[in-house]
């Protein structure tokens, strides 16, 4: 009888994590919604607890950074709403990465909004075949959405320019084709501090680092991402998903008067370099998987 309790346990573990990857696309925390709050100076968190959603405020109107799924639209909108700003007032709309969590709600939002859309050149076809054209996962109706017409196309290194923001689109290739890592500056008590907002770093399961037909130079795409992060300077750190740079854990502690937990260089170099190892080694897994 003792045996047969780990023996249960391991057989339950494996059904919730047969479960859990099979509705993976539904993690229930990329729907639940999240206090919004002042990260710093004019950038504001409007996002859920696991999808990453950014407001920069300007006095000519507001961009928006990442549309998430259809269905967090409200959230978003309500978000905006409670900080004092007005939805009608996105100007300019830019995702992180054409994958369905970060883009689904684009058209929704263009359409309640008049946003101008403003797309990485790689990740435009996603964006505009509603993930159609996707290198993995085109063919996967469950991760297909409305389509949505890109106003500009942007390219590594492009700046766009609002009301006195700038923020600098980065090319950070891998994920996706166009996936994009967003750089600004923002000032604060007197200080100006250097955002990074880091598009994904992730090697999502069944990606094929090698022999990949659809996405030829997918692993000298990541290194160069890799390459691209670590020459960054970050004060803050900030990422597609709450995740990645612990939204969850550092809002506690946001109090007025204390050090902004959202300023952690530290943090941002530990996560780029834990990231560059799993990539490594799974490439190395599948180099000599492929021999
Ligand atoms: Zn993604």
């Amino acid at each position: 009888m003792p045996k047969l309790i780990p023996i249960l346990s391991r057989l339950l573990i494996l059904i919730l994590a047969t479960a859990s990857s099979a509705f993976a696309q539904n993690d229930p925390e990329w729907t639940e919604p999240f206090p919004p709050f002042r990260i710093a100076g004019n950038l504001f968190y409007v996002g859920s607890k696991g999808l990453a959603s950014y407001l920069v405020t300007t006095p000519q109107g507001n961009i928006l950074i990442n549309s998430d799924l259809e269905a967090n639209v409200p959230l978003i909108q309500a978000s905006i709403e409670k900080l004092g700003f007005k939805f009608k007032d996105t100007r300019i709309l830019l995702i992180s990465h054409a994958h369905w969590d970060h883009d689904a709600g684009s058209a929704k939002i263009k359409e309640l909004t008049g946003a101008s859309y403003m797309v990485m050149d790689a990740d435009v076809p996603v964006v505009e075949s509603g993930g159609k054209a996707d290198f993995q996962y085109g063919d996967r109706p469950e991760f297909l959405y409305p389509p949505a017409k890109v106003d500009r196309v942007l390219h590594d290194g492009d700046e766009v320019k609002l009301g006195g923001a700038v923020l600098v689109a980065h090319l950070t290739p891998g994920h996706t084709k166009g996936c994009t890592t967003w750089t600004m500056k923002v000032t604060e008590g007197g200080k100006t501090y250097n955002v990074v907002i880091v598009g994904s770093p992730n090697v999502n399961p069944g990606y094929k680092l090698v022999y990949n037909t659809s996405y030829p130079q997918i692993a000298q795409d990541y290194q160069r991402m890799f390459d691209v992060l670590k020459s960054l300077p970050c004060d803050i750190f900030l990422g597609a998903h709450g995740g990645y740079f612990g939204l969850g854990e550092k809002y506690p502690h946001l109090k007025a008067g204390a050090a902004n937990p959202f300023v952690d260089p530290d943090g941002y170099k530990k996560f780029v370099a834990e990231k560059e190892q799993e990539f490594r080694t799974e490439l190395a897994k599948q180099t000599l998987a492929a021999k």
